[in-house]
């Protein structure tokens, strides 16, 4: 008899059920059973597929000698503003030629670093989440409380307070001193007045308090703004939730490369559905606060990027070309935009491809 311990193949690809924590066997209480093992496992491997098309774009920028090079510095420049033309970058206000060097090699990296960091949390290989992260596939694992509700510890009991006389009583949640960022702010005048914006929801799957809006009368998935997923990181295991509208998303191809390109089409056109999950892997291994939602929009971010993209954004101290290099749509632009030229099955010739490059498909001569 053989056991094939050592069979393993080198390129083992991981399931979804092992990148994450998922209830498998139900629909309840942000269960997936409905997506597993598809679509999920198919978002999964094109998710894949596109992190490895963006790093074979920078791979590409910087290998002079690869047929790719010239296309591969145009995406770059398009979607990014990270060009190796010193001269083609704008200084800003009091920066010299020597911050511009820095400059350079610091956008490229940045990239590096947040595509890096994906496709290593794709791999299974360790990243800087301390426990393996929850995936739901609805909001229904959530349940929305009061603040002044009794607040619930990690084991499911009463947090408890000594009241002034030495006897216990418990705690309401907008007393727990952990929640109070959330909960209370202080006004113009210093007073710590209560923070409207933020309700706590309670999960029972992982015994802990998330902080949310109230979404009127609904909840984050069936909130008028159409809500596809979203990721958060108040819990001690960070955790996705892709709404079922994600996986019906009209706007969204059914699949990669399952749209033919046409002169003129927009990259939008091409995006497939599993460019939700793509995406919330951007907020998910950098974190919510260091990938900022600047816009979904492809027109919006170039015409911002012309206008104003040397200056600083209203309310951050980072320019919006920095900004834009840390929104995760603009990662699902250009990975989406650079898969597509990586194909040959849609031109005659072997030396034309498709390129999105400007943002709307063209045949292009490599
Ligand atoms: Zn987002």
């Amino acid at each position: 008899m053989f056991f094939w311990l050592f069979s393993v193949p080198g390129l083992a690809v991981v399931p979804i059920t092992s990148l994450f924590v998922i209830r498998q066997d139900t629909d309840d209480s942000g269960g997936c059973a409905t997506y597993l093992p598809l679509p999920l496992e198919t978002w999964l491997s094109e998710s894949r597929a596109l992190v490895n098309s963006g790093l074979q774009a920078l791979a590409d920028a910087q290998d002079p000698s690869a047929a790719e090079h010239a296309v591969a510095r145009r995406y770059l420049q398009s979607y990014f503003r990270a060009t190796d033309n010193v001269d083609a970058v704008t200084l800003v206000q009091g920066e010299t030629s020597s911050h511009r060097a820095t400059f350079i090699n610091q956008t490229s990296d940045q990239i590096a670093d947040s595509l890096n960091a994906v496709k290593k949390f794709l791999d299974g290989q360790p990243t800087d989440l301390l426990e393996t992260p929850h995936l739901y596939c609805n909001d229904k694992w959530l349940t929305k409380l009061r603040r002044t509700d009794i607040a619930w510890d990690k084991q499911g009991y009463e947090v408890m307070k000594v009241l002034p006389g030495g006897s216990m009583a418990p705690m309401i949640i907008e007393e727990v001193p952990a929640y109070q960022r959330f909960l209370w702010k202080e006004n113009s005048k210093g007073k710590l007045v209560e923070n409207k914006k933020f309700v706590p929801y309670w999960s029972d799957d992982l015994s802990e308090y998330i902080f949310d809006q109230n979404y009127g009368g609904k909840t984050y998935c069936t909130d008028a703004k159409r809500n596809l997923a979203a990721t958060q990181e108040q819990t001690s295991a960070s955790t996705i939730t892709l709404c079922p509208s994600s996986f019906t998303n009209p706007n969204g191809a059914d699949g990669l490369g399952s749209v033919t390109p046409i002169t003129g089409q927009s990259i939008h056109d091409v995006l497939p559905r599993s460019a939700t999950l793509y995406h919330e892997l951007f907020h998910l291994v950098m974190g919510p606060d260091d990938t900022p939602d600047i816009t979904y929009s492809w027109s919006d971010q170039q015409k911002t990027l012309a206008t104003k993209g040397t200056r600083i954004a209203d309310g951050y101290d980072e320019t919006w070309e920095q900004l834009f290099r840390r929104n995760p749509e603009t990662y699902v632009f250009f990975s989406v935009g650079y898969w597509y030229f990586q194909q040959t099955q849609w031109s005659n010739a072997a030396n034309e491809r498709w390129s999105f490059q400007s943002g709307v498909a063209e045949l292009v001569a490599i």
